[in-house]
């Protein structure tokens, strides 16, 4: 038995098990782009003004990020461009680097192009087990160099919620407790440090090549030949999705919370009037309570 569209009764593309929704091509790509827009509103991850620099290597996650805010900036009135860098990968660079212009040719979207071999690194000259870590510092040194000397306000990528519960997971078992605002949908930037936003934060990566499929993008679908073959902690999280259907959303929605709300409490806190320790309102909770068992003696 084929599905229908839950919104229109056409045949639909796929059952979204989390939202127990099947949908159609075109009312699929309409609830993906609801959905982006949707995050940047209740985050406040952009800004009206804001002149933002979308880094993207060709892949479904960041074509995927592109073609969606292309579209919202104009309802959102932020600027966009585009970065790609150029990491000299022998039978990959030049594979994804074609797939990039040809995405924002089709955008109209302004590519800028960085060769890391300028900034004076060649990937190929890295030892070979060490080519992925060097990589991505590579990546996040030249995105929020070349931003700041361009005069960009954030620096995009296209982190899905699956890169935030693996991030999440490796962070936590290995003792690393100074990475808490890096799970945000927007990190604010300080001094020489750019402001860093993920659009897809509460999207899967499952969705965004669904999204790249309906839409027809161009999109990049090998993997980098350095990249490991299997990520275990995304296996993981998928098997826990597969089961618990909605898992990866509802963690990172919840884990903006407990971070906000851990932050709020950290900055908001004042010294009790009447007892001097500290309190989030006037009057501490244990005061408050002394105070109503007094009057009520
Ligand atoms: P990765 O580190 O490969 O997981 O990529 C994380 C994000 O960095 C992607 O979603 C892109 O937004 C960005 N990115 C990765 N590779 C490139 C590249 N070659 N050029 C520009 N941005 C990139
Ligand atoms: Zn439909």
């Amino acid at each position: 038995m084929s599905l229908k569209c839950r919104f229109c009764g056409k045949q639909a593309v796929e059952r979204l098990r989390q939202y127990r929704l099947s949908l159609c091509r075109e009312c699929y790509v309409k609830f993906y782009e609801r959905q982006v827009e949707r995050t940047l509103k209740k985050y406040r991850v952009v800004k009206p003004g804001e002149k933002v620099l979308a880094c993207i290597s060709g892949g479904k996650d960041s074509s995927a990020m592109l073609t969606v805010m292309s579209k919202l900036s104009r309802t959102l009135n932020f600027e966009l461009e585009a970065l790609f860098i150029d990491l000299n990968i022998k039978n990959y660079s030049e594979k994804s680097f074609n797939l990039v212009k040809k995405l924002c040719r089709n955008l109209d979207v302004n590519l800028n192009i960085v060769k890391t071999v300028d900034y004076g690194v060649d990937l190929n000259r890295v030892q070979r087990r060490k080519v992925c870590s060097a990589c991505g510092t590579v990546k996040r040194y030249v995105m929020n160099r070349f931003a700041r000397e361009n005069g960009f306000d954030c620096v995009a990528t296209g982190h899905t919620s699956d890169d935030i519960v693996a991030f999440f997971f490796k962070n936590w078992l290995s003792g690393n407790l100074r990475w808490s605002t890096k799970f945000l949908p927007r990190t604010d930037g300080f001094d020489k440090v750019v402001t860093k936003i993920r659009p897809l934060y509460l999207l899967s990566e499952r969705e965004n090549a669904l999204y790249c499929i309906c839409k027809g993008l161009p999109f990049m679908s090998e993997n980098c030949p350095h990249a490991p073959e299997r990520d275990e902690w995304k296996d993981i999280i998928y098997e826990i999705e597969r089961k618990k259907p909605g898992f990866r959303r509802s963690f990172v929605t919840n884990l903006i919370r407990y971070l906000t709300l851990t932050f709020e409490d950290i900055q908001e806190y004042k010294y009790c009037k009447l007892c001097g320790e500290v309190t989030t309102s006037d009057i501490c909770a244990f005061c408050k309570l002394r105070e109503r068992k007094n009057s009520l003696v």
